[in-house]
């Protein structure tokens, strides 16, 4: 076993481009979930020796990833604000920095009131999920334009226990009427189309409807400022996570849209990430 571990960290290591501590770390996440055993039961049976149809599922998951596959499309799922998500190629894979979206937008949610938030392009559902289990109370829409997003959102729901969100096919607002919300919050795609990053990484495997929004990045945001008014209670809030070189210019829209409170928030790397404002109140 510690053979096995060691080889495949050093192929990682080098098809990757990882560094050791990193190519160790997923070797040993890999070979615990081709055996369908924990990290803890691989530190415990270290010196056993491996059956060859162990060996062979282990070489077949390594190759996977050596060709690039994202690891959460090897695992079927990703930990997301500490409950794991369903992922397939359909979704957006959940990401940490989106964790600062919901951090934003629970402080902006009064705990015991029954309010009603909306999520933009759902996804996995990782957001409106989150929401929807960290205050009972909210009534969370999310939206996808995408078929197949919305059935491993719903089917996330369903895994994780929360009864509080309903799932809408929509893009964007186009099919939610005139319904007003207290909240709206986005993970929109904001890449730009010609972003060399989209030929890179995990971003190769996933939908590029999830990730790139027009040849400036920009296109969703703008798409769903226009609509932001229309579907916000006076005195709501809105809130949208951004690439790292957009904050100036989401904020600058937001502003442009009649939002006060304007304020851009840095994620754990230092990067400006999202940007939030509020609908004024008496506003109608
Ligand atoms: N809301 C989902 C997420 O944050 C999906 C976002 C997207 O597809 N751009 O992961």
């Amino acid at each position: 076993m510690a053979d096995t571990l060691r080889i495949a960290a050093s192929r990682l290591q080098q098809a990757l481009g990882l560094d050791r501590g990193e190519a160790r770390l997923e070797a040993r996440i890999l070979v615990a979930h081709a055996l369908g055993v924990d990290r803890a039961w691989l530190i415990a049976h270290d010196r056993d020796a491996l059956a060859a149809h162990q060996a062979a599922a282990i070489q077949a998951l390594i190759a996977r990833r050596e060709q690039g596959e994202p690891v959460a499309h090897l695992l079927g799922e990703k930990e997301f604000y500490g409950r794991l998500f369903q992922v397939t190629p359909d979704v957006l894979i959940p990401r940490p920095e989106t964790e600062l979206l919901v951090e934003a937008a629970l402080a902006r949610l009064p705990k015991e009131q029954p309010l009603h938030v909306l999520d933009l392009g759902t996804g996995s559902g990782c957001v409106a999920i989150t929401l929807a289990l960290e205050q009972p109370l909210a009534r969370v829409v999310a939206v996808d334009r995408s078929p197949a997003a919305l059935a491993i959102a719903r089917n996330n729901a369903r895994r994780l226990g929360a009864a509080n969100v309903e799932f809408i096919r929509s893009d964007w607002y186009a099919g939610l009427g005139v319904k007003k919300f207290d909240m709206i919050v986005s993970n929109p795609p904001y890449i730009a189309a010609g972003d060399p990053h989209l030929h890179r990484g995990d971003l190769r495997f996933e939908p590029n409807s999830a990730l790139a929004a027009g040849t400036d990045g920009l296109d969703a945001i703008r798409a769903i400022l226009s609509g932001a008014a229309a579907h916000l209670e006076p005195g709501g809030w809105l809130l949208l996570e951004h690439g790292f070189d957009q904050g100036v210019q989401v904020a600058a829209l937001l502003a442009r849209h009649g939002f006060g409170h304007i304020r851009t928030l840095r994620d754990l790397a230092g990067l400006e990430r999202i940007s939030l404002g509020r609908r004024p109140p008496g506003t109608g």
